[in-house]
């Protein structure tokens, strides 16, 4: 079967652009919480909204405690002052992520530690992980990256047997569940994103979750000043322990208006999202030089963030590369994107190179450059129709670039 690609000048998959859902979505009810908050005059300092919100997280993540915060970044950060992380220490991340997860180990001052990520699943490799612990190494930050999870069984039992801590990043992962039990409620303390982005958005904000208590409370002073949970403002009853950097990494009730209207849907969201991928990648199994970055091992529903995909470019043809790839399917109406990249070559990294580690990670850096692409999760959110189409479009391209 040839078809003339559109780029070539033939017709396009998508004459007509694709009905995609909006991204972050509007649920009617939050407006009216909202106004209520205004009108209220409570607008921040642990007030109910933002209480009930942390415990509804937390329970459909099957965590004990949650602790909202400001950002995505600065849980992670906290995560770390918790457990005691500092100059001197090592912090193992995956090459492959948001800057995010490295730069919150240089603001406590210790060292992130490069580590290479699966071929397949695009997540921290274990072995390689294995590999990189030394007498320094105090915790690792394996995230679950745009849709797959960290292989959290084996990094959990290498993390055991090293008495490490494991910090999940969570930022692309809301909804997911390895092995029937929530993400970000199986390491020591989990961390998510509520950027605008994310797949709970509320703008800004941010969530720890822990099952330990002392970790909850501490978690709970560090982003509140100093604070204990339940404390009315200007009644501390005792201050933080010394030595313990408290920070205001406070969201608002507005914020937490919004997560918990979000909250809502994401069910639903996660679900939907999960069964189009399994469809795509039913779907696309037996187009060549096409592969869906793999699911997590134990993933019993995976939160997508994005959809990524593996292309082989020299599959389809002699000289053909992945940004070619990526114009062809422009040409037939399907935007997709490269990776991150790994972060030590992201234009934003800007640390010295003497206050981080660098193993060898020659398949972050294959993949990032030669295969990997993803897709916003909103394609994965569409109707089916929307689905199949999107299918169409990058078997038409794979199969006929070549030609
Ligand atoms: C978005 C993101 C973060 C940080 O979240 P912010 O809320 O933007 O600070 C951390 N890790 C990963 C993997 C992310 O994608």
């Amino acid at each position: 079967m040839s078809k003339k690609l559109a780029i070539n000048g033939g017709k396009q998959v998508f004459s007509e652009s694709p009905v995609l859902p909006t991204w972050p979505p509007v649920c009617p009810n939050v407006a009216e919480a909202m106004k209520n908050i205004y009108l209220s005059g409570k607008w921040s300092f642990n007030g109910p909204t933002e209480q009930k919100f942390a415990t509804d997280f937390a329970e459909f993540h099957d965590a004990e405690h949650g602790i909202v915060m400001s950002n995505g970044t600065v849980t992670l950060e906290s995560a770390l002052i918790a457990l005691g992380i500092g100059p001197g220490d090592e912090v193992i991340v995956p090459a492959l992520t948001w800057i995010a997860t490295a730069m919150a180990v240089v603001y406590v001052g210790a060292t992130p530690v490069f580590v290479d990520i699966e071929p397949d699943t695009w997540c921290l490799d274990p072995v390689k992980t294995a590999a990189a612990i030394t007498p320094r190494t105090k915790a690792m930050i394996p995230v679950h990256i745009y849709g797959s999870m960290a292989d959290l069984e084996k990094l959990l039992e290498l993390a055991d047997a090293h008495y490490l801590f494991v910090i999940e990043d969570c930022a692309h992962a809301h909804g997911g569940q390895w092995n029937g039990k929530g993400v970000g409620s199986i390491g020591t303390i989990g961390s998510f994103s509520f950027q605008q982005s994310k797949t709970l958005p509320s703008g800004e904000g941010g969530i720890c979750l822990t099952n330990d208590s002392d970790l909850a409370e501490k978690l709970y002073q560090i982003k509140h000043i100093g604070y204990s949970n339940n404390t009315e403002q200007g009644k501390a009853a005792d201050g933080p322990p010394e030595g313990l950097l408290c920070h205001n990494y406070r969201c608002t009730e507005f914020q937490a208006a919004v997560l918990a209207g979000g909250l809502e849907q994401l069910e639903g969201q996660t679900l939907t999202r999960d069964a189009n991928a399994d469809y795509l990648t039913g779907r696309l199994k037996s187009v060549p030089g096409v592969e869906l970055q793999k699911k997590g091992r134990l993933a019993t529903r995976q939160g997508y963030y994005c959809l990524g995909l593996n292309i082989d470019t020299s599959a389809m043809g002699d000289n053909i590369t992945l940004d070619d790839f990526i114009q062809a399917l422009a040409a037939e109406g399907v935007n997709c994107n490269r990776t991150y990249g790994p972060v030590y070559d992201h234009k934003l990294w800007n640390v010295p190179a003497e206050k981080f580690r660098r193993t060898d990670c020659s398949t972050a850096d294959k993949i990032c450059c030669d295969s990997a692409i993803v897709f916003s999760h909103i394609w994965l959110l569409a109707e089916r129709p929307v689905v199949e189409k999107l299918a169409e479009a990058i078997e038409k391209v794979a199969l006929n670039l070549g030609r």
